[in-house]
């Protein structure tokens, strides 16, 4: 399972900075989601919960935040938002469009205690 992998990965980066700042307990974490990223936020949380179980974020509450995708749309010739990725450009209806921004996620901040 994909969100598996990333809820891995994850908790290492809240491993890390919780040992970083010598934390003993992680309560929170806030995540950033690219709306273009092909991840379910719903099977994220659900593995996040296993991954955490037993480790320095054990019942950390997860905050997912959605990014919005951005495109370069070549007729346009510039920057425009894209809401799901295989959506045609909201000006022009083109399909020529490169995506830019949304794909990724990233642990924007974590709770310690
Ligand atoms: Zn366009």
């Amino acid at each position: 399972m994909h969100e598996m992998a990333l809820a891995e990965s994850m908790l290492e980066i809240v491993e890390q900075t919780a040992r970083r700042s010598g934390a003993a307990r992680v309560t929170a974490v806030w995540l950033e989601l690219g709306a273009l990223s092909h991840v379910e936020p719903d099977a994220l949380r659900f593995c996040f919960d296993a991954v955490t179980r037993g480790s320095v974020a054990d019942a950390a509450r997860l905050t997912i935040v959605a990014t919005e995708g951005q495109a370069w749309c070549m007729p346009c010739g510039e920057a425009v938002p894209l809401a799901r990725r295989g959506e045609p450009c909201p000006r022009c209806g083109s399909y020529q469009l490169n995506v830019t921004q949304g794909e990724d996620m990233r642990v924007k901040e974590i709770e310690i205690a």
